[in-house]
């Protein structure tokens, strides 16, 4: 059964597609491959978007470049089904229009679900999407069955269930893309941690909830949902999936992941057992083991023989940008973490090391509560090196922290190093997004890793790990 049913048949008709970015580029194929056609419409084109479109040569295609809101319903036209990327907002004129006009729109993860067979695995949250999405699907090669991570995480899912249609499909859903799934139904869902994010576009915090409480939607009492530490409550009333708790303490769930004397326990209601000792987890941190334990609920729902995961959960690589050792400078140790765009992200990464750290935070302000987590600031950081257009707002909330600002990302670095006095760690995990001084969290990360390696010597090959900092 397909994990998503479209209202109407794609072959022969006319179907709109808006935003041209990875995910609609890749809606574009996939209406192609079934035998649709396709009007793209884009407001903010790049400037090789015509010459890449021209190339691609399909007359079935057509592409609608900018256009005037108040011709948005005849821009439509014929379109029978209107498919909305995961950037444009819900009172774009085009998705105004085709829902006055009764015509349906759905998310490109809607899309892809109803042309898949196989099982469909998601994962949505706050923080620990792609580290969960990531290594649930190396957890199932693993164990043999062939596993493709995709959706958010950067290989859109219609890409993927084009590309490998007999794979298990893991799929990372952001609020964003949720929303316009009516059928969505993942046989195998996590939510991992709920906490304030993107409110610029849902508005409130309760919508934005709501928008990752809509992935257990269509699940039914055949389906799993394994959710994170404070979230088996919220769950009664929105789901009818089994649940499954993933917490590093144990709260006496039925069905559970839990950390007990060293141990990951595996609870399935009378039958318990320990899985590996929580030390051999790959990654550092509790919010690792959280992901951890996610990923293994994933991948157990889809193997009869959910000893062949283990292993994985030893051997994942993590992510670049998640904690990712940059270098050591000296007797100093520098960790990438600038996949940290929220302060939730910020929190644990502090959690993450035995012995207070030099801190490079800041960048674009989404309006972070940063007094949140001030007494962890406190008792974590031994010194703040500020950045970006959130430099002032975050020294305010950690009056007590020794802090200055740096004018770019190279001077907090120097500054940073400098504050060690010869030893330790130099975080970067900036709690606010990158788009003041960066193209994204990516360049931002890189940048930081080649001042590192400036540091260590000119042509001095990227480190091999050295003496790895204490992480709890
Ligand atoms: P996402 O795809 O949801 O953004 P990532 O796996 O890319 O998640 O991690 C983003 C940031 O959040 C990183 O800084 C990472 O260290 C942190 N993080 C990872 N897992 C969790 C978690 N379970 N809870 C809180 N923060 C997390």
């Amino acid at each position: 059964m397909a994990a998503a049913q479209l209202p109407i048949e794609l072959a022969g008709r006319r179907i709109g597609v808006v935003g041209l970015g990875r995910s609609g580029w890749a809606a574009v194929e996939w209406l192609l491959a079934r035998g649709a056609r396709v009007r793209a419409f884009e407001d903010a084109p790049p400037h090789d978007l015509a010459a890449r479109w021209a190339a691609r040569g399909d007359a079935r295609a057509e592409l609608v470049i900018g256009g005037r809101p108040a011709e948005a319903a005849g821009a439509l036209g014929d379109c029978a089904l209107l498919v909305r990327s995961p950037g444009v907002p819900a009172d774009h004129p085009l998705v105004v229009a085709a829902r006055g006009g009764g015509v349906p729109v759905v998310s490109e993860i809607e899309l892809a679900a109803a042309g898949v067979t196989t099982a469909v695995l998601a994962v949505t949250g706050t923080n620990g999407k792609s580290t969960t999405t990531a290594w649930a699907a190396h957890l199932l090669e693993h164990a043999g069955i062939a596993a493709v991570a995709c959706g958010n995480i950067g290989h859109p899912f219609s890409t993927a269930a084009r590309e490998t249609p007999a794979a298990t499909f893991v799929v990372e859903v952001s609020s964003f893309q949720l929303e316009d799934c009516p059928t969505f139904h993942p046989r195998a869902a996590t939510i991992l941690n709920i906490s304030p994010d993107h409110l610029d576009r849902h508005g409130t915090y309760t919508a934005y909830a709501e928008a990752k409480w809509a992935l257990t939607r269509n699940q039914d009492r055949d389906d799993l949902l394994a959710l994170g530490p404070g979230l088996l409550a919220a769950a009664a009333g929105r789901s009818r999936a089994r649940t499954l708790l993933c917490d590093p303490v144990d709260r006496g769930a039925s069905t559970a992941l839990f950390v007990h004397a060293g141990g990951l326990w595996w609870r399935d209601r009378e039958d318990e057992r320990c899985l590996l000792p929580v030390g051999e987890l790959a990654l550092p941190g509790q919010h690792n083991q959280v992901n951890a334990m996610a990923a293994f609920a994933l991948a157990a729902s889809v193997t009869e023989k959910p000893a062949r995961l283990l292993p994985g959960l030893r051997d994942f690589p993590g992510l670049p940008h998640r904690l990712e050792p940059a270098g050591e400078v000296g007797g100093v140790v520098f960790v990438n973490d600038s996949k940290a765009t929220n302060v939730d992200s910020l929190r644990v990464a502090l959690q993450s090391f035995a012995d207070p750290v030099v801190l490079i935070a800041g960048g674009r302000d989404k309006q972070g509560t940063f007094e949140s987590i001030a007494a962890l600031v406190g008792e974590r950081v031994r010194h703040l090196v500020a950045i970006g257009e959130a430099a002032a707002r975050i020294r305010a909330a950690y009056p007590e922290v020794p802090a200055e600002t740096a004018p770019s990302l190279e001077a907090a670095v120097q500054r940073a190093l400098a504050s060690t006095g010869g030893s330790g760690v130099v975080l970067l995990s900036p709690g606010c997004a990158s788009f003041d001084m960066f193209r994204d969290y990516r360049d931002r990360g890189e940048q930081f890793k080649a001042l590192v390696r400036a540091l260590q010597g000119a042509d001095a090959p990227a480190p091999a790990g050295g003496e790895s900092p204490r992480r709890r």
